[in-house]
């Protein structure tokens, strides 16, 4: 499969072919840019990473001229046929979150994202039209860079601001998705651990800036907002600023909203602060002694220090740091201002590995010291790499044939606590034993005679069953709601994953105790081997589940399908869950193979692949 891949940006145009059929699978590198005075240049380079680069120039005058030269390029240097093209696009919107095929509405559902993205959709549907003139037979894939950002919950999407307004759309939606995706599968081969256990935050430094927090695998925040102004000083933007500044400028300054607009996007940053848009410059400035140099590049670390924090409180933990871009690949000493302050939280560098670090490759060294607990890691983004990845996949699915359709029974769980035996004695009495009341579906627990208060600080409920046997650690699984009644907030975790869950206090006959391990559980899907056998399923996957009927029936995304010999196929929900689809206790599911489920494959696949040799 060969795989054209076009990243039209407002100011250059990426492009690139990818063999998948062999290991470095980049086979040619392109990029137009600096277009002045009737000239640009083009670097390229043929072959893998270790081919040499090279440039010369072009006499072209605008991207448009450029999108239509990259068929001439290509075949000068032996690339005629090509299995599929990706074309990178800024903003999908509310609607647009997978690998789409493109097609006439597509491109205007693309088209009516504009308003949100306008530097950058417009670019990516002249690369898309004119691409599909060039190529109408070949199948062309939309692959949106706020895709990843799909998962990001609503409290870290919703702006606080007029219902009317967030009904317009008007909400977070994050950028870079590409990037940071390929980062966070990257750190997981780097580390040998599947992403779905790490805590990333990914810090794409370049001339546009975002962090993202990776919790375990899923974007959960990001840094870039409604637009891909909000967040870090970058390069010619603002990012973050007091929205209260732009009525200000327009009543005192007389400034339109448009010229408001366009000194945020393109005369701030960096620019603003240090004269220069290159931190290349800005650094070398500061050297001499400039000081606007010298602000500039401590508000850039400041900025990025703040968000990490941030992001690290978002999760509740963090396992690594990466960067990538021009400036988090390039410059060691900003690395190092940003990593600085985090010593608290047991972070160190390696000064000798961070400032040797020079990427060639796919490689990603890891520059903490021996002793950090936090890993730090330095890695090339391949946004065209994962965007060929994503086509492939996206192609390949289309070519199975259509699924059976599978039904699950689904069984609604009331609030419930598993214990330990420390906690049955400490809230029964000394070498008490939890007592069966009576069998539960799966073999493997039963529910007790025994029941707990569970006691927050706002609320409490008063006989919540508890489920044998005990158990090495406590956890109470609770509903949303239950988590407002009680007055915490509680993570949406599978059984057993408790790291940073909230404390509460459990009273039982003979004492009580404050435990951490609420938590609201995942939904989850019990499935004997034989029937994951069947339905092509495998323990970690996820799936969406129909349930409910008419005007109540919903689909519940990203559910765990957890295989164990002795279990019996059963979907679990809790009680907010079965309310919102209207069902009283027990009904059945119908299984759907669809967008999240091609998003959760792809995170565990893509992961497999990077765990293997795959990626040199
Ligand atoms: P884009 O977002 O346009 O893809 P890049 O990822 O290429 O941008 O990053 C461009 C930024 O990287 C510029 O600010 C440039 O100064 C910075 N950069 C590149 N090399 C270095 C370096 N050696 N030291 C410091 N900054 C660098």
């Amino acid at each position: 499969m060969k795989i054209l891949v076009y990243n039209a940006g407002s100011s250059s145009l990426k492009f690139g072919v990818f063999d998948m059929n062999i290991e470095d699978s980049r086979v040619f590198k392109g990029e137009f840019e600096g277009f002045h005075d009737g000239a640009c240049t083009l670097h390229y380079r043929m072959g893998g990473e270790q081919a040499p680069s090279l440039k010369r120039t072009e006499c072209l005058n605008t991207i448009d001229e450029a999108i239509m030269r990259v068929p001439h390029v290509l075949s000068e240097f032996g690339f005629a046929d090509f299995d599929a093209v990706g074309h990178r696009v800024a903003h999908g919107g509310q609607h647009l979150h997978s690998p789409t095929l493109i097609d006439a509405q597509v491109l205007k559902q693309i088209e009516a994202c504009t308003a949100l993205a306008p530097m950058h959709n417009p670019a990516n549907l002249k690369a898309m039209t004119a691409s599909r003139e060039l190529w109408p037979d070949v199948p062309q894939v939309a692959v949106f860079d706020t895709a990843f950002h799909h998962t990001i919950p609503d409290r870290a999407y919703t702006y606080a601001i007029p219902k009317a307004w967030r009904d317009k759309g008007v909400r977070r939606y994050g950028f870079h998705g590409t990037s940071h995706k390929y980062v966070g599968l990257r750190v997981a081969r780097e580390l040998k651990s599947p992403v779905t256990e790490l805590q990333i935050i990914s810090c794409h430094l370049g001339n546009g800036a975002s962090l993202c927090a990776i919790n375990r695998g899923f974007s959960i925040d990001t840094s870039m907002g409604m637009t891909p102004l909000e967040g870090l000083v970058m390069g010619t933007r603002s990012g973050d600023v007091d929205p209260g500044m732009l009525t200000y400028l327009a009543r005192e300054l007389g400034l339109g909203m448009e010229e408001i607009e366009r000194q945020l996007y393109a005369n701030s940053g960096l620019k603003a602060l240090a004269g220069s848009h290159d931190l290349r410059a800005v650094e070398q400035k500061a050297a001499e002694g400039d000081s606007d140099a010298q602000l500039a590049i401590n508000v850039y670390a400041y900025r990025v220090r703040k968000y990490i924090g941030a992001y690290a409180a978002a999760m509740g933990g963090l396992d690594v740091i990466a960067f990538t871009g021009g400036i988090g690949e390039n410059s060691a000493s900003m690395r190092r201002r940003i990593c600085d302050k985090f010593e608290f939280l047991g972070l160190h560098l390696d000064d000798d590995k961070n400032q040797s670090v020079k990427l060639t490759g796919f490689e990603a060294p890891q520059v903490q010291g021996f002793d950090s607990r936090i890993k730090v890691i330095v890695t090339q983004t391949c946004e065209q790499l994962m965007i060929a990845q994503e086509v492939n996949h996206l192609l390949a699915q289309r070519e199975q044939v259509a699924p059976k359709k599978w039904h699950v029974p689904v069984a609604v769980s009331a609030r419930h606590a598993h214990l330990s035996q420390q906690t049955v004695e400490t809230l029964f009495g000394k070498g008490h034993q939890l007592k069966k009341l009576r069998d539960l579906t799966q073999t493997e627990g039963w529910a007790a005679e025994e029941t707990v208060s569970v006691i927050g600080p706002k609320g409490s409920f008063k006989t919540v069953r508890v489920l044998g046997p005990t158990r090495e650690h406590t956890q109470i699984e609770v509903s949303k709601t239950d988590t407002f009644t009680l007055g915490v907030e509680a993570p949406v975790r599978p059984s057993g994953k408790l790291q940073g869950t909230p404390k509460v206090k459990l009273r039982g006959t003979a004492g009580e105790i404050e435990t951490n391990g609420l938590i609201i559980a995942a939904r989850h899907i019990h499935m004997s081997p034989a029937d994951a056998v069947r339905m092509g399923l495998k323990d970690g996957d996820y799936v969406d589940v129909k349930v409910g009927q008419g005007d109540r029936g919903v689909s519940l995304a990203n559910t765990l399908i957890r295989v164990k010999e002795g279990y019996t196929t059963e979907m679990h929900i809790d009680t907010d869950e079965a309310n919102a689809a209207g069902i009283a206790i027990q009904t059945q599911g119908e299984l759907v193979t669809n967008e999240t489920r091609g998003e959760a494959d792809i995170l565990g696949r893509k992961n497999m692949e990077l765990n293997g040799s795959k990626v040199a």
